[in-house]
């Protein structure tokens, strides 16, 4: 049988029946019903977190919240991440400036940081990948400085804290993604958390063609709005979350006992004060005897299909070949050519688990 890098969680089809039986009774389908303003609900609560909007994804989200803080000129940002960040940035016609990564979390190098500010940096769009948390308090000191504004990309940090502090309150905003293959999903998904409660009538506006009331349109906008069946799923995937994320914890451990102090096998170390959500198995292969690309086509050979997540760079793109003069980011590079998401997901035999680490570690 096939084993992809990640497997949807869902709650049973009767579950989610039951959740969307009243659609067909109220007709009411999108534009914030009833499931929306509950899912709404449950998830501040779930991320401890004042004010949220709900998206149909979480790039929309992303783009829509750039547009919504009104940043220009350049934003700094790392291009060890998903082509969603940068593109959101470009999108919205800012120049992306980007900043390499650390070697020990993958996450913006902040003393690499400063040295690219200039009088035209609006902003800093961060990534929390894998789940690993930047160096929020180093990144919010520089942002205060220079009088910055701070997204986070948290696409894969849903529920995770650190010191018991829910990472959806860092900075003046941050992204989620409810996608199919995220830890929590809404099938396609996504919200931004925020400080600023102004910038909910914002937020709904650019979400919704622009329209702040029932005659009247303040913002040239698109629509980017979640529907009921996306929300009900959500409430449906919520209640269950805690014990997916249990059992993808016990599959985490497995594989470490399996491949941790494996030379030339490197796995990012915990770290202190951060609750897990147990999304992603990145490892690195740096002086194993073999690389990461034989790694991923012997696991293939078997029908196992790990990521090479993320490569390549968003800053070796070819759509910004030639627009943008790129920085060099030779530790991101370096990354991205050594590692590989081995898979994932809750219900991920034990079995499968060790065959996987049999054929990395007996090649
Ligand atoms: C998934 C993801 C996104 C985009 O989210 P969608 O909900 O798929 O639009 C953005 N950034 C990162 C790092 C992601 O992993």
């Amino acid at each position: 049988m096939k084993i992809q890098v990640t497997r949807s969680s869902m709650s049973n089809f009767e579950e989610y029946i039951e959740e969307i039986k009243e659609l067909w009774e109220s007709h009411w389908l999108t534009n914030m019903g009833v499931k929306h303003k509950k899912l709404e609900k449950e998830l501040l609560n779930y991320l401890d977190t004042p004010n949220i909007t709900l998206f149909t994804n979480g790039h929309l989200a992303l783009e829509c919240t750039i547009e919504a803080l009104n940043l220009a000129g350049e934003v700094i940002t790392t291009p060890f991440t998903f082509a969603s960040t940068t593109h959101a940035i470009v999108r919205n016609g800012l120049k992306p400036v980007f900043c390499d990564i650390n070697l020990e979390d993958y996450t913006i190098d902040v003393d690499k940081l400063e040295s690219l500010i200039t009088e035209k940096t609006s902003a800093i769009i961060p990534v929390h990948v894998y789940g690993n948390i930047c160096n929020f308090k180093e990144i919010e000191r520089i942002a205060k400085k220079y009088k910055l504004k701070v997204i986070y990309d948290a696409a894969h940090t849903f529920g995770i804290t650190i010191d018991d502090v829910s990472v959806a309150n860092f900075g003046d905003a941050s992204m989620f993604s409810f996608h199919a293959t995220k830890v929590f999903n809404t099938i396609e998904g996504g919200a931004i958390t925020y400080k600023d409660e102004r910038l909910s009538k914002i937020l709904d506006g650019i979400k919704n063609f622009g329209i702040t009331e029932s005659e009247s349109v303040e913002y040239v906008a698109g629509n980017a709005k979640m529907n009921e069946f996306q929300a009900a799923m959500g409430i449906c995937n919520l209640r269950h979350l805690d014990k997916e994320i249990e059992k993808r914890k016990v599959v985490v451990e497995r594989y470490l006992e399996r491949l941790n102090n494996v030379n030339g096998i490197k796995i990012c170390k915990p770290q202190p004060g951060v609750k897990s959500n147990y999304a992603y198995f990145p490892v690195v292969f740096d002086g194993y005897k073999l690389n990461r690309d034989e790694v991923f086509e012997r696991l293939k050979e078997k029908n196992i299909f790990a990521r090479k997540y993320f490569y390549p760079l968003t800053n070796s793109f070819e759509c910004y070949k030639g627009i943008f003069d790129i920085q060099k980011t030779p530790v991101a590079q370096y990354i991205a050519d050594r590692i590989l998401c081995l898979p994932l997901y809750a219900d991920l035999d034990l079995n499968d688990v060790d065959r996987i680490c049999d054929i990395i570690l007996n090649s």
